[in-house]
């Protein structure tokens, strides 16, 4: 089976205190050789670069703030952030974004919490991995305004042709989790299929955001195989096929080096 990237996956979180290990072992036994662990704050940051450095090749980090706890990026987590971005393990910032479904912080903080991690991109050269619900005019309006030339991702996409014309335009790539897989969501069935093949990427938002049939339970690194699979179910291409190409795409966005090539199970 091909080696599949779970590019968005926050194992480093509490959900995962009593097992972590076994998880992870899980998933790269399941051929999900490489995970993206992003922070949502200076604290999980961190903890994303320890899990990093415990599994070298096969887990990498991302340092940033998440929308939701926008009001915590102050000038001293900043300057924390900053250091975490340098590492080598970190490759990438985020994740960071506007959610105007929740809002959980006021709107013009998000607005300025991401602006500084789009300087923050930019000064540490990483792509950025983008949260973005319900504020995709602001949200491209920022990019337009204050992310010319950085590379990145719609993480989760959740959205239309037209969405996701527009974030294609600017360089971004677009990662599908496990709504894809949800009968109701038709519409972004539609820009799964249809997305270019060298523009896309799996994830599992783990412990968040389960595919069917594993909907509303915890999610995990190796579930992404069953969005991956139904991705190429849409696509009408084999699964072989979706998993080298997304795993390229991750490789290149990332700049991931190649897994390490054995991994025994049952050590
Ligand atoms: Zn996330």
């Amino acid at each position: 089976m091909p080696a599949l990237v779970d590019t968005h996956t926050h194992v480093q979180m509490r959900q995962f205190a009593a097992d972590r290990a076994a998880v992870i072992r899980a998933a790269l036994a399941d051929g999900v050789t490489r995970m993206v662990v992003p922070g949502v704050d200076v604290s999980t940051s961190r903890d994303a670069l320890a899990l990093a450095r415990e599994w070298p090749g096969h887990v990498f980090a991302a340092a940033g703030t998440h929308p939701h706890d926008a009001a915590t990026l102050t000038d001293e987590a900043l300057v924390e952030l900053r250091a975490l971005a340098h590492e080598p393990e970190v490759v990438a910032v985020g994740e960071i974004g506007l959610d105007y479904y929740r809002d959980l912080s006021p709107r013009g903080v998000q607005r300025e919490a991401i602006v500084r991690q789009f300087a923050l991109a930019r000064e540490v050269d990483r792509p950025v991995i983008l949260h973005n619900r319900e504020s995709h005019a602001d949200m491209i309006t920022l990019l337009k305004a204050h992310a010319q030339g950085l590379r990145g991702v719609f993480h989760c996409f959740i959205g239309d042709r037209q969405m996701a014309r527009e974030a294609l335009d600017l360089g971004f790539y677009l990662s599908f989790a496990g709504p894809v897989t949800y009968p109701k969501n038709t519409e972004l069935a539609d820009v799964a299929a249809w997305a270019p093949l060298d523009r896309i990427l799996v994830e599992t938002d783990a412990p968040y955001l389960a595919p069917q049939p594993f909907r509303g339970k915890r999610n995990e690194p190796r579930h992404v195989a069953l969005t991956a699979r139904h991705i190429a179910g849409l696509r009408g291409i084999p699964f072989e096929e979706l998993a080298r190409a997304t795993s390229r795409n991750a490789a290149t966005l990332f700049h991931l080096p190649d897994a390490p090539a054995a991994f025994d199970s049952a050590e």
